[in-house]
């Protein structure tokens, strides 16, 4: 008998929502991801959980009701993480004419079958707030709804639910070999130590590592494909709204401005054709320009690239002819152990192509019924529109508190916030502290409940704290991570 029913090669999005499904549904499953969950493209999205306006523009209406089917289910199974936002798109004379704009989102409105979140409406900004920012010749705009995710929370939490569900989680673990009989034998370099294991499936979530994964692992001809980066600036606040604005640069394309982490505001996306490391991808001076433009053409604050605090940037492979739905390749000839690779795709739809993706395996097993559509993610049992009464509880709990850490600190964990803060009654009960918001407790559960290892897994995945966090303290904060392993 085989030590697994599923290996996955690959701790992103993709990956870690294939182990929370196929755990979910009774299988035995270990998933290799050779640095940390969500390190790669999974970290580098566009945080939007969205219908997509540009997939409407080209007529994809099937596919734009389904994305915001999942926007709901999104909402309910993670209300912590998710959160709706009224988007704004200032008409530019230049560009797609207002009525274009008003009778697509009217589209857009019918198009999410479930009501719920505010219609689409027409602003005049020069009375409006959302007209504060922006330069004066913009005299209307559009508002629609749409949601913004913590991207990496969402990779981590879905692999925290897997390990709910039995599956095992292995970081720093690099596959290096997959040899294919009527079951699976990998070779997995695991923190050093070499492991060899059997599975019954194997599941290839390796984004832009798929070609050299397919080449070196599994030794077979490697799908055809390009790899693109997608790359985003971080600057600092550039409005004080809560709203995410929506640009249409001089190329057509949508360009978003949203809050990030409260004092920042994030720029995107440009893309490009990417080659290389995926684990170096870096953006040039042209791509800072590119989106220091967009920006420039409606905020009256001007962005410069010595503005920019942060890149973000990740690569991952489309395969040709391109696909932008991401791709589900699935094979089990002449009787021996299934694959099943999952390429590319959004976060909006990977809960639910993942779900697809996991369903090839049902000829194979007994599994139980889909469920990952119904069931939260960790720390996500509460209603969407109660995020401000968690935030108002965990205050009156934890008196301690600000509005923005409280904020932050359920928008992270949700209802699982009594794990990290336990019966704190002052924030001296919660250990060191690093910068103004980490502190020892929430290292320490990080470290034993979402697999961060190093500085980085929590700076800049399991939080975006890195963004204020004092060089020194970042030094405390390894040597305290050291010390606590
Ligand atoms: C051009 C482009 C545009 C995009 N636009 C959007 C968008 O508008 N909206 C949106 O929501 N999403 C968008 N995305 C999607 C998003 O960036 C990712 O595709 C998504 O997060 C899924 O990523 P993944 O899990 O496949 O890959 P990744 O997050 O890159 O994960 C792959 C993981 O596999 C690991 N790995 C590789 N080889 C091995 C090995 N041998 N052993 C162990 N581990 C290994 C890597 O370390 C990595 O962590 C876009 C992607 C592309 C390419």
């Amino acid at each position: 008998m085989a030590d697994y029913d599923l290996a996955i090669i690959g701790g992103g999005l993709n990956g870690a929502s294939m182990a929370r499904d196929a755990a979910g549904r009774g299988l035995r499953v270990i998933l290799l991801e050779q640095g940390d969950l969500g390190a790669a493209a999974s970290s580098a999205t566009p945080r939007m959980i969205h219908g997509d306006l540009s997939v409407l523009e080209r007529r994809g209406f099937l596919r734009v009701r389904a994305a915001l089917a999942e926007r709901n289910t999104w909402l309910k199974i993670a209300p912590h993480l998710v959160r709706p936002m009224r988007f704004a798109i200032p008409a530019h004379s230049g560009e797609r004419p207002p009525w274009l704009l008003r009778s697509a989102l009217l589209l857009y409105d019918r198009l999410a079958s479930q009501p719920g979140l505010p219609a689409s409406a027409t602003v005049d900004v020069t009375h409006h707030p959302i007209g504060n920012a922006l330069k004066r010749p913009f005299g209307t705009a559009f508002e629609y709804s749409d949601c913004m995710v913590d991207d990496s929370r969402l990779v981590v939490l879905s692999a925290v639910d897997a390990a709910v569900h039995g599956a095992e989680i292995c970081t720093g673990a690099r596959c290096v070999r997959a040899d294919r009989g009527d079951i699976w034998r990998l070779v997995v370099i695991d923190r050093g130590r070499r492991r060899v294991f059997t599975a019954r499936a194997l599941a290839v979530a390796a984004g832009a590592w798929s070609l050299t994964v397919a080449e070196n692992v599994l030794r077979q001809p490697p799908p055809r494909a390009a790899a693109t980066q997608v790359n985003q600036i971080v600057v600092r606040r550039l409005f004080e709204t809560d709203n995410v604005y929506v640009f249409q640069h001089s190329d057509r394309r949508l360009i978003f401005a949203s809050p990030y982490e409260r004092d920042f505001t994030l720029i995107g996306t440009a893309s490009r054709a990417f080659k290389g490391d995926p684990a170096i991808v870096a953006m040039d001076a042209s791509d800072i320009a590119y989106l220091c433009d967009a920006a420039n053409r409606y905020f009256r604050e001007r962005v410069e690239p010595s503005d920019v605090v942060r890149t973000v940037s990740g690569a991952n492979l489309v395969l040709q002819p391109a696909d932008r739905d991401g791709s589900i390749m699935f094979n089990a000839r002449g009787g021996k152990a299934p694959m099943v690779t999952m390429l590319g795709g959004d976060v909006t739809t990977s809960r639910l192509r993942a779900e697809r993706a996991v369903s090839h395996l049902t000829p194979f097993y007994a599994m139980s019924p889909r469920w990952t559509a119904t069931a939260p993610l960790p720390g996500g049992d509460f209603a969407w529109d109660r995020f401000d009464q968690e935030v108002d509880s965990a205050r009156e709990r934890w008196r301690f508190l600000t509005e923005p850490q409280a904020q932050r600190l359920v928008g992270a964990y949700g209802s699982r916030l009594a794990d990290v803060l336990g019966d704190a009654r002052d924030r001296t009960d919660l250990g060191p502290g690093f910068g103004p918001e980490l502190t020892g407790a929430e290292v320490r559960y990080l470290m034993s409940h979402e697999w961060a290892r190093f500085p980085d897994d929590i700076l800049w995945r399991r939080s975006k704290l890195g963004l204020t966090l004092p060089s020194q303290d970042k030094e405390a904060l390894a040597a305290f991570m050291a010390a606590s392993r």
